[in-house]
């Protein structure tokens, strides 16, 4: 069969426009069971929405509460990380305080340390030039105090006889010159010794006489003497006496009572020496004459040793303020036969150094060489003697 064929309806075609229905529709219970499940869909889904609304709203409140606990909790950490915040900050401030004092103090050190280094090297640098100086001179005085002195004479007498006279004091120094040094040591800054020949001295009754002056030339020994003979045993000591004066030359000893103690002393050792030697005839002479009883029983109390020069020269009482003096010296020869030659370098050594060496510093040389003067300690010796106390 033909689809394209018309169909063939046996039934009445049903209108579908509406119309009152004539009879009860089979259709009805059909649409109203539609109509009931359509309504419990509709209840069930309204039902849902609001379960649905409810679990929402009860999300939203458990989350407000755990955000609201969250915001709590940050807030409480909030305000303890501000608190940690500002410890740490006040902390910093405090370190960079610190910090900034410990610039403060290590700048100040340094600069400190900068003074001090550059003090050291002027310090270093001025002891350096001092022992340059030191040194220099040093051996300026040592090539001086090895260069033997120059004797020159001169006739101010006008004297014809005295050419012999000069010639006898000449052989005499020839041959005594090494005595002298390896008893009394070598001179002092010696440049040159003139031996004068005149009529008269300033001192009257005195055999000889010695000017030193200090000249751009260098330090100028003149001994005057009036006469001179080998076998006159006071001439011989006078001229020795002036050339151990003239051997300390510029060192004599400032005080004049020292110096004269010492060199009568030192005068009469040396003779004995030279004549044990052949070097100058047995004179059965010595220039001191008191004994050491004499000294400090008599001349001790009866005398007085002047500090002053003028005062010391000018004593009517000269001659026996010689023996004094002289003898007092002469004891610490006797306790050691090197005492001068010690006590001159050590004497000697300090004037090197430029020290003023006064009457102490000669008692603590001779304290310092002999322990003891017979018997007595020498510090007690000194004290008790006006030959080491001039006033
Ligand atoms: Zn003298």
């Amino acid at each position: 069969m033909n689809s394209l064929e018309p169909q063939q309806n046996t039934e009445p075609i049903r209108q579908l426009r509406w119309e009152k229905p004539r009879r009860i529709s089979r259709v009805y219970p059909l649409l109203t069971t539609i109509l009931l499940l359509a309504n419990a869909v509709f209840v069930y889904a309204w039902q849902v929405t609001q379960v649905r609304y409810i679990s929402e709203a009860d999300t939203y409140a458990k989350r407000q509460e755990s955000l609201e606990a969250q915001v709590k909790s940050l807030s409480a950490s909030k305000v303890e990380n501000e608190k940690r915040l500002a410890l740490q900050e006040q902390q910093i401030t405090d370190q960079n305080t610190d910090l900034t004092k410990l610039k403060s103090e290590v700048e100040t050190t340094t600069k400190n340390l900068a003074a001090r280094e550059k003090a050291l090297r002027e310090t270093e640098a001025q002891i350096a030039e001092q022992k340059k100086q030191l040194s220099a001179s040093a051996s300026e005085i040592d090539a001086l105090r090895n260069r033997p002195p120059l004797f020159n004479f001169k006739n101010t007498s006008g004297r014809s006889e005295v050419a012999s006279q000069q010639e006898a004091i000449k052989t005499l120094i020839t041959k005594v010159y090494p005595e002298i040094e390896s008893f009394y040591g070598k001179p002092y800054l010696l440049s040159s010794v003139t031996i004068d020949f005149v009529n008269e001295l300033k001192i009257p009754n005195s055999i000889g006489e010695i000017t030193i002056e200090n000249s751009a030339q260098g330090i100028q020994m003149k001994i005057s003497l009036t006469k001179f003979s080998t076998s006159d045993y006071l001439q011989v000591n006078t001229l020795l006496h002036e050339i151990l004066h003239a051997w300390r030359g510029k060192a004599v000893l400032r005080s004049s009572a020292l110096e004269e103690g010492s060199v009568v002393a030192a005068t009469d050792a040396l003779m004995f020496e030279l004549a044990k030697k052949g070097i100058l005839p047995r004179y059965n002479e010595r220039y001191i004459q008191i004994s050491n009883e004499e000294r400090i029983s008599e001349f001790n109390t009866r005398y007085e040793v002047h500090a002053d020069t003028l005062k010391f020269y000018g004593n009517p009482s000269i001659s026996e303020i010689y023996q004094l003096v002289g003898s007092a010296w002469y004891e610490l020869h006797e306790e050691d036969p090197t005492f001068f030659f010690d006590f001159n370098e050590q004497y000697y050594a300090l004037i090197k150094q430029g020290k003023a060496v006064d009457v102490a510093t000669v008692r603590s040389i001779i304290t310092s060489l002999i322990p003891t003067v017979n018997g007595k300690p020498t510090s007690q010796y000194l004290a008790s003697e006006p030959a080491f106390n001039p006033r």
